[in-house]
Parts: structure tokens; sequence; C-alpha cells
């Protein structure tokens, strides 16, 4: 609650004026600068789902969706082994980029439905709209990960990433570790970001954020794995 500055009137937290007064309690945002919030939400990730709650458009979360999509991708070629499929890395990249946009718009909807309807079954009070804002930005270390470690890893496995035989940690077990397990601490830290911009915008606690989050991953995953089974995708 924000408790105005001039009758003393609780606020809702998102409110830019007074309800009982009309005073003038804090900034309307109209839009979100892409990189300022990528960068804030690193280094303050309270007080940017705040604005981005407050935020009129919640501008580019498609555009990350679409993002975290193709790291998604990527993750089940690696996961699955994929590679034996393309001609070549070059070809495998092409459809990681296309069917990554894909699953990113699937994504989009199905994990913003499935989480938003689970926050207000818990008493969580945002719209739709920044439901599915806040799940994208959380998806910023996950991004991160896209745009900086998979070329690397690339660059260091090439094909060898997306196949089993040999396996990429017999040809270089340290580089494997490392760059795997920073791709799995950011897909970590996504997951706490997530959690906190549901405490922020939801206004529940840290163990219903807990819960919405990690349910609305679960049942997110197994209907993609169900739809990629049923289409004989990972056979
Ligand atoms: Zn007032």
């Amino acid at each position: 609650m924000i408790a105005c500055p001039v009758c003393q009137a609780e606020n809702d937290d998102f409110a830019t004026t007074c309800k009982a007064c009309k005073a003038f309690i804090q900034n309307r945002i109209p839009n979100l600068d892409l990189f300022h919030t990528l960068w804030k939400i690193i280094e303050s990730p309270r007080s940017t789902f705040h604005q981005i709650v407050l935020a009129e458009h919640k501008n580019f979360s498609l555009f990350l969706f679409s993002l975290f999509g193709i790291s998604l991708s990527f993750t089940a070629f690696w996961y699955f082994k994929l590679g034996n499929r393309f001609e070549s890395l070059f070809d495998l990249i092409g459809w990681a980029l296309w069917t990554g946009i894909g699953i990113g718009l699937a994504v989009a909807v199905l994990l913003t439905a499935i989480y938003h309807l689970i926050a207000k079954l818990l008493g969580g009070s945002t719209s739709v709209r920044s439901s599915f804002a806040v799940l994208a930005y959380s998806s910023t270390p996950i991004i991160a990960s896209l745009v900086f470690v998979l070329p690397i890893e690339l660059l260091t496995f090439g094909m060898f990433l997306f196949t089993s035989n040999p396996h990429p940690y017999t040809i270089k077990p340290i580089s494997y570790v490392v760059l795997i397990g920073f791709d799995i601490t950011m897909a970590v830290w996504s997951i706490v970001l997530a959690i906190v911009g549901t405490m922020v915008s939801h206004k529940v606690n840290f163990l219903k954020s807990v819960f919405v989050v990690l349910i609305a991953i679960g049942i997110t995953g197994m209907a993609l794995l169900t739809i990629a089974s049923s289409l004989h995708i990972l056979q």
C-alpha cells in the first residue's frame, strides 16, 4: 500500500492518484524501454516489476517470449540430441530460430494463461497483461544466456552439442560443465525473478508465489512435451 502524501489515505501499490483526495501519488509510465528495463530487472527486480505493472504499454513482452522460445528450442535440440536430423549446424540453427518463435508464442499463451489462473485462484490481483509482461521480463537471464553463452557453446562444440556420439562432455569436459552450469544458473535466476515478479504484481506471499510459478512451469512443460511426443517430434 502507498500512503497519500496529502491526506494519508492508503492506496493501492499501483494507483497513480489518491482515491480519497485525487492527489498525485506516483508517475504514470506510458512505455517500457527495452534495454533499460532488462538491465534494471537484474539490478533491482522489485522496483522494476513495479514499473512493469504500472506501464500502460507492456512493450517488447511478445518479443522477449520469442527469444525465450528460441532458447527453449535450442535446449530441446540439445537435451533430446536431435542433431542427427540436420545436414549442418547452419541448418540446425535455422530450424531452432523459426521453430523457437513458434514455441515462444505457444509458451506465451499457455504459460500466461495457466500462471494467471493459478495466481488468481490464490488471491492474486493483477491483470492478464501484467502477468504476461512479468513472465516475459523474468526470462531476461535466459535471454542473456541465449545471446552471450550459446554462441560460445556453438563455437566450442559445434554439432557435437546436439549429438550423443561422442557426447560433448567427452570432448571438452571443463568447458561443457562450466557452460551448461551457467545455463542452468540463468534458468534458476529467471525462475527466482518470476517469483519476485509474482509477489510484486499479484501481491501474494512468497510461498504462494513459488507455488504459482513452479506449478505453471510444470504444467506448461508437460503440455509442450505431450504435444511434441504426439507429433512424434522427439523420437
Ligand atoms: Zn489523498
